[in-house]
């Protein structure tokens, strides 16, 4: 027999079984990222703005003690192991505490985007089925608005004291009052990791929201996985201006805890200047949020001559960061952007992205680098296929469907029968992209974004960023509208930074050089205010409704 022969046998035949190792079973569940935390970095601050825009510092240590308050409060509310508790809130400590505290018995947190409509609102809890809802005062017109159509919730709950509990129509109670019965649990965690942990809409940018429903394990490994490749630290101060409604926050709320970090929570007040303030006076090293936050922070800052010297990175996903944001950071401020990949759907956390030492060399190379969407993290095998489901080369030209499978990545939709993974386990993102052959991915576009145009593919991500390039645009965006010769043509909307003036042929020459010639919009549209989406990215649904009385474009709203 050869050594080829050895290799291609199964690993062990029916005589050669594994034998189990002896190592304790210590089911990962969250619990034990805050009672780590609690026991190995007692002291951390987490800082957050409360509602009434003070701040207030707590922290592991009370965070965790709090936690499992709130557990035994739910147990004397009747909310238990397997039960589903909305929050509608901003980033809080509180906010944590709701997580942990219903991750400790084994119920579901179940984070709301506020900036949805009310019918998506409503829809959403109903496909949930949540018992609670714990919600900001803020939110009080929206929740008292819709409470009556909410027949699965019993429990309402105001984030706020006794005190300031204003009246309302619909039986909330105040956190205070709901913790009145609230002792230390005696039994905490202590349940099959591979129970729920929490629930999360997609924030239905191309349909309708899909629930995805994460585990315990599946929450624990990703935190692990994502702080390896952000680069986190015992030490470092995390701002996630991510909200905790969007994509899990990027698993920060699991990360830092985890490895130590403090937590800077923005709570309501997400304008620049507000986040200005707080880098400012906590001294915030890393932040998490899209693009278009870290835009306006630089424009802010600009504006008014401050500076961030504690800022050393901020790590942004969601959508392509344009590489002249990446530039004027860097060149302006001093400060790393790096971008990350991913999905509700992954955790969220796909790849992470970067330079190599060997793009140093050149400016541009190292800009372009540093906007692709980087490297598969540990736990998160990748593949590009075509429209036949054949795999591509990974040759950077090559691109196709992006298909991912890991611990993280999920299985189906929550109460859903559509089989989404292929035979081999594959999830397909709906994202469009190639894979460089030094192993970095690019996303080319989003499957129901990219230009069709005489049977070749135009990628609206590529023109946005060339276009971006340019000091007078403020935000642009690409879809497709119907051509009778080519199928589709690219439409470039722009909204041009305030005081500048610029012709859609001065546009063009811009691009010229920067994109194949059968790429350069014909059309160049200028808008006033660019829509952005529940979760501040670009929305290009609204934007096809508006433009499809001028272009025709069928089905706009799918
Ligand atoms: P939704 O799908 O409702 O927009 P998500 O927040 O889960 O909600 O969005 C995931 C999508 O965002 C990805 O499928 C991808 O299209 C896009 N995205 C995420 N990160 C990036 C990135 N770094 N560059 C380009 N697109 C990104």
């Amino acid at each position: 027999m050869t050594l080829d022969d050895i290799a291609a046998r199964a690993p062990f035949d029916d005589a050669k079984k594994p034998i189990p190792g002896l190592m304790q079973n210590w089911p990962l569940t969250i619990d034990k990222i805050i009672t780590h935390a609690a026991a190995a970095y007692p002291h951390a601050k987490i800082v957050s703005r409360g509602n009434d825009l003070a701040l207030r510092t707590t922290t592991y240590a009370e965070i965790e003690q709090q936690s499992r308050r709130i557990s035994s409060a739910f147990a004397a509310h009747g909310v238990g192991a397997g039960d589903i508790v909305a929050t509608i809130a901003w980033n809080s400590d509180r906010h944590i505490e709701l997580w942990y505290g219903a991750g400790g018995i084994g119920a579901v947190i179940h984070p709301l985007n506020p900036r949805l409509t009310p019918e998506q609102i409503i829809w959403i809890i109903h496909h949930a089925g949540d018992c609670a809802i714990f919600l900001d005062p803020a939110f009080l017109p929206l929740v008292e608005a819709i409470a009556g159509s909410l027949s699965s919730v019993r429990l309402f709950v105001l984030l706020t004291s006794e005190v300031e509990m204003p009246a309302n129509t619909f039986g909330a109670i105040s956190l205070e009052a709901f913790l009145a019965n609230g002792t230390r649990p005696e039994r905490w965690g202590d349940f099959p990791e591979d129970g729920a942990c929490s629930l999360f809409y997609t924030s239905g940018t191309t349909s309708n929201p899909k629930g995805v429903l994460y585990s315990h394990r599946s929450n624990s490994l990703h935190a692990m996985l994502a702080a390896m490749a952000y680069g986190l630290t015992t030490g470092d101060i995390m701002m996630p201006v991510v909200p905790m409604f969007h994509a899990n926050c990027w698993g920060l709320v699991h990360i830092a805890p985890m490895i130590g970090a403090s937590l800077v929570l923005p709570g309501p007040a997400l304008d620049p200047a507000s986040l200005h303030a707080l880098i400012e006076s906590e001294g915030v090293t890393h932040a998490a949020g899209v693009p278009t936050m870290w835009s306006a922070l630089h424009q802010h800052l600009m504006q008014t001559g401050k500076r961030v010297p504690t800022l050393r990175r901020l790590f942004t996903a969601g959508s392509a960061v344009p590489r002249s944001l990446i530039r004027r950071l860097r060149d302006d401020l001093d400060v790393e952007i790096v971008t990350a990949w991913g999905m509700t759907e992954t955790s969220p956390s796909g790849t992470i992205g970067g330079y190599l030492p060997r793009h140093l060399a050149d400016d541009e190379d190292a800009l372009s680098a540093a906007a692709r969407q980087g490297r598969m993290l540990y736990g998160v095998e990748m593949t590009i296929r075509d429209e036949d489901g054949q795999t591509l080369p990974h040759d950077g030209r090559s691109s196709g469907r992006l298909m991912v499978r890991g611990p993280a990545v999920l299985s189906a939709y929550f109460r859903s029968d559509v089989k989404i993974c292929d035979e081999d386990g594959y999830f397909d993102t709906g994202d469009i992209g190639v894979i460089h052959p030094d192993s970095i991915m690019q996303i080319t576009d989003r499957a129901k974004d990219i230009v069709k145009s005489g049977g070749e593919w135009i990628s609206s991500l590529t023109i946005e960023d060339a276009v971006a390039l340019h000091p007078a645009i403020e935000h642009c965006a690409v879809i497709g509208i119907p051509s009778e010769r080519w199928d589709e043509r690219p439409l470039l909307i722009v909204r041009l930074r305030s005081g500048t003036d610029m012709s859609a042929d001065q546009i063009r020459d811009f691009l010229v050089d920067k994109l194949p010639k059968w790429w350069l919009p014909e059309i160049v549209e200028f808008i006033e205010e660019m829509p952005l989406g529940a979760t501040g990215k670009v929305d290009k649904k609204r934007l096809r409704l508006i433009y499809a009385p001028l272009f025709g474009m069928v089905g706009a709203a799918a």
